[in-house]
């Protein structure tokens, strides 16, 4: 819808300067007139090229959840998108400003991303993951942590001073290590945090997860030992990524 509006704009530009061409030469002189027609030719490349900054058309189809849904999506991924974000309480789904199908290989910035969050909570997503709850849960958690920060909330600060200094590193590919339960994990403070929600709601559903292995040796003793991992999980709690009923669940697990 962005790229529509830069294309409009630069069409009226275009008509404007085209009908007033002898005042704006008189106003401006021949190199403001330059100027202008390089800002015409500018949006239309924005337009065309901008990728991130532009979403799909509106669906047809309405989320349950009154969450703006973009894009091609069928009838039946749209079902199962309601169904997927049933998870969240209202307070984290409000976060979410939209959620689109989108294909276009210019928006996104590594490849082989399935998909993200812009800091707006505008989430995107490629349609083999549309879906996927691991991937919508991840995106969910990018919404609600931006939206914590547009609060100006002390989430991010706490959940810095738990995790210490473990991002960026390129540690030994076993995980859950040093706080952290994936690989991805360790690439930055908010993959961790995307990754911690996204996998907490994974046990809850009794789908597979990174928390499977704290059952199993040689995980389990260092785990225990790990504090990090207890105090994250308080954290979500106290900023209600996790409702109470969903921590208790959590808890019943006996994971740790
Ligand atoms: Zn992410």
């Amino acid at each position: 819808m962005v790229a529509n509006a830069l294309i409009v704009a630069a069409i009226t530009l275009a008509v404007s300067v085209f009908v007033f061409r002898k005042t704006l030469i008189e106003i401006l002189g021949g190199k403001g007139l330059v100027a202008i027609l390089y800002l015409i030719a500018l949006l239309l490349i924005l337009a065309v090229f901008g990728g991130c900054a532009f979403l799909p058309a509106e669906s047809v189809y309405k989320s349950r959840h009154k969450i703006l849904l973009r894009g091609q999506l069928t009838e039946y991924q749209a079902r199962e998108l309601d169904f997927l974000l049933d998870i969240f309480s209202p307070k984290v789904l409000q976060s979410i400003k939209s959620i689109s199908l989108n294909d276009d290989f210019h928006h996104y910035g590594p490849k082989y991303i399935s998909g993200e969050c812009h800091f707006s909570g505008d989430i995107c997503l490629k349609s083999k993951y549309v879906n996927d709850s691991g991937t919508l849960w991840h995106e969910v958690a990018h919404a609600y942590h931006y939206e914590l920060n547009r609060l100006g909330r002390n989430f991010e600060k706490e959940w810095l001073r738990v995790a210490g200094d473990v991002y960026g590193k390129d540690s030994p590919d076993w995980f859950p290590q040093n706080g952290l339960l994936t690989k991805y994990s360790e690439k930055e403070y908010m993959e961790d945090i995307a990754e911690w929600v996204s996998e907490f709601y994974q046990a809850i559903a009794d789908r597979p997860t990174a928390f499977s292995k704290f059952y199993d040796w040689p995980f389990r003793p260092s785990i225990n030992s790990d504090p990090r991992y207890k105090a994250k999980l308080e954290l979500l709690r106290k900023y209600e990524f996790i409702t109470e009923d969903d921590y208790r669940r959590f808890i019943a697990l006996d994971i740790f």
